[in-house]
């Protein structure tokens, strides 16, 4: 689906008039009409108060042309409802919700988090040895780790 198509769906299932959607985000009916014929797109402002109204992410407002990935853990954020939110409510789109829950990160401290993930990944076919080293092939790769390590170095993570 593209944006166009996807602010018609969103709109109309919630049983919204291009009138009704152009007031809720302050702008005119005929922008809401331009934007489902696919003549333009919403700006970033208007992008956020739709996925706030709709409660979707701005990368499924758009027709979800990236591949989101936690920048923590490494899950790919396949749903809207597995994303992190801000503490206003919005979406935060680099991270899953349990690493970065209502404005605040989950995990500190990588060995932590590897050992959350070796408890929910082990399986039949993968094992505690490979999830281990799995992961710590993945995180340093990842924005998080990478900025943690930046931060850590300057004394802000200190306790
Ligand atoms: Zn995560």
């Amino acid at each position: 689906m593209n944006t166009k198509e996807v602010i018609y769906e969103l709109r109309t299932k919630k049983g919204m008039s291009q009138d009704d959607l152009a007031e809720r985000v302050f702008v005119t009916r005929q922008a809401v009409s331009r934007w489902e014929n696919g003549e333009t797109v919403p700006n970033t402002e208007t992008l956020k108060l739709l996925s706030k109204l709709f409660d979707v992410s701005i990368n499924t407002l758009l027709g979800s042309p990236r591949k989101l990935i936690c920048q923590c853990c490494g899950m790919p954020l396949k749903d809207d409802a597995i994303i992190g939110h801000n503490h206003d409510g919005t979406f935060n789109e680099d991270y899953c919700k349990w690493c970065y829950a209502d404005g605040t990160y989950t995990y500190n401290d990588m060995n932590d988090l590897i050992e959350v993930c070796v408890k929910n990944m082990v399986s039949e076919n993968f094992t505690e040895e490979q999830v281990r080293s799995y992961m710590k092939g993945l995180l340093p790769k990842l924005d998080y780790w990478k900025r943690y390590d930046e931060l850590s170095d300057n004394g802000q993570f200190e306790k």
